[in-house]
């Protein structure tokens, strides 16, 4: 399999410009900013799950069935889960929310699921750093060692 220009586009989009964007948010001083922050549409959510583990800030947590963004503060609104989502219930808006705050989010405890696997190789997170991957309209998880494999045929 090879990836379209779109799914290079959006890996790269996803995992280049993330940090970009977290330094620009960082640099803020307002309590209150308008940013990126993800939103879930709870009709669409199934409370899979698979959503938890692509969101290493910790923002997302199943409650009473469906996924909720816990504490907005943790959400860095770069949409890493977005693609993950198998129903579409995961989007993002610009919005008037609180400030990220990257040192507790990245304090928060590394969410594992252990279910996910490389769909080339089928490395887990315990070996492998794993990214999410939206392509022909399924959900997948790809590893960094595959990746250029992808890119490059
Ligand atoms: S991946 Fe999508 S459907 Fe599953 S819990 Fe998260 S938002 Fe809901
Ligand atoms: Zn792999």
């Amino acid at each position: 399999m090879k990836l379209s220009l779109y799914d290079i586009l959006y890996i790269l989009l996803l995992t280049q410009l993330k940090y970009i964007f977290q330094s620009n948010i960082s640099m803020g001083v307002n309590l209150t900013v308008k940013r990126m922050i993800v939103k879930i549409d709870e009709k669409k959510c199934t409370g899979c799950g698979k959503c938890i583990a692509p969101c290493a800030e910790g923002a997302i947590k199943i409650i009473n069935g469906k996924a909720k963004v816990v504490s907005e503060e943790l959400c860095d609104g770069m949409g890493f889960c977005i693609g993950i989502c198998p129903e579409g219930a995961l989007s993002v808006e610009e919005r008037y929310t609180v400030e990220f705050n990257r040192e507790k989010a990245e304090s928060q405890p590394k969410q594992k699921d252990t279910s996910i696997h490389c769909f080339i190789c089928g490395a887990s997170e315990d070996t492998s750093y794993l990214l999410p991957l939206r392509h022909n309209m399924q959900s997948m998880w790809v590893c960094t060692r595959c990746l250029p494999k992808l890119i490059h045929g």
